[in-house]
C-alpha cells in the first residue's frame, strides 16, 4: 500500500531537502520519494542553479551569470551528467555504508572531474584570524562539477561509513553528528514523528483489543 506523506516545510531550503549534514548526501536527498513516487528536484538546469545557491555554493550574481546558458547543450549534458552522477554515488554510498569498497571506476571519474573542474583555495585576512578556504569559479555549466567532486571525494576519504546511512523509512541518506550516534531517520519531522505515530496507534490497537 502506498503511504501518502507530505514533507513539511521545516526540513526544505528554497524547495530543496537539507537533512544530510554533509553536501554529498544532500546532492543524493535531491531525488527523494513523495507519496510512493521518486520526485526529481533537480528538474531543469534552472533548478539545478537554485539547488548550488541553496547549498550556500553560488551567489545570486553568479548564478545570474549562469543562467542565460541554461538553453545551451553544455547546459543540457551537465544537467544529465549530474544526475547520473547522483545516481551512481547512490548506489556507491549505500554500499559504503554498509562496508564495501569504493568501485574503482568511481574513483577514477572522481579524480577525472577534480583534475577537470578543480577547487581553488584563498586565504581571507580578516582581522588577526587569517581563514583558509575552497572556493571555484563558475564559468560555464561543467564547473559545477568542481564542489560536487570535491565533497564525494571528501566524505568518501574523511568520513567515519558507520555514521552516514540511509533513513530507515525512506530513501534519503544523512550523517549522524549526533553524539550517541544512534540517529535513524532522514529527520524528525519527516520519518521519525510517522515512526511513532504508526508505533502509537499500534500500541493503542493493542489496548483496544485486551479490553
Ligand atoms: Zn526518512
Amino acid at each position: 500500500m502506498r503511504q501518502r506523506t507530505t514533507i513539511p516545510d521545516s526540513d526544505w531550503r528554497d524547495g530543496f531537502l537539507f537533512v544530510g549534514n554533509h553536501l554529498t548526501l544532500d546532492f543524493l536527498n535531491t531525488r527523494p520519494v513523495q507519496n510512493g513516487e521518486p520526485l526529481e528536484l533537480l528538474s531543469d538546469f534552472s533548478a539545478l542553479l537554485r539547488w548550488f545557491h541553496a547549498a550556500g555554493l553560488l551567489s545570486i550574481p553568479e548564478m545570474a551569470n549562469l543562467q542565460p546558458q541554461g538553453g545551451s547543450v553544455a547546459a543540457r549534458r551537465t544537467l544529465d551528467a549530474m544526475r547520473q552522477l547522483r545516481e551512481k554515488l547512490r548506489k556507491e554510498v549505500l554500499a559504503w555504508e554498509g562496508g564495501a569498497h569504493l568501485h574503482r571506476s568511481t574513483v577514477e571519474e572522481l579524480n577525472q572531474l577534480m583534475a577537470a573542474y578543480p577547487m581553488l583555495s584563498k586565504l581571507q585576512a580578516s582581522g588577526n584570524a587569517p581563514s583558509w578556504e575552497l572556493w571555484f569559479e563558475p564559468r560555464q555549466p561543467e564547473d559545477l562539477f568542481a564542489p560536487v567532486a570535491d565533497s564525494a571525494a571528501k566524505l568518501f576519504a574523511s568520513v567515519d561509513h558507520n555514521r552516514v546511512r540511509k533513513c530507515g523509512q525512506c530513501v534519503l541518506h544523512f550523517y549522524d553528528t549526533s553524539k550517541k550516534g544512534t540517529r535513524r531517520w532522514c529527520s524528525m519531522q519527516l520519518c521519525g514523528n510517522r515512526l511513532k505515530v504508526a508505533a502509537y496507534a499500534a500500541r493503542q490497537r493493542l489496548h483496544a483489543n485486551k479490553e
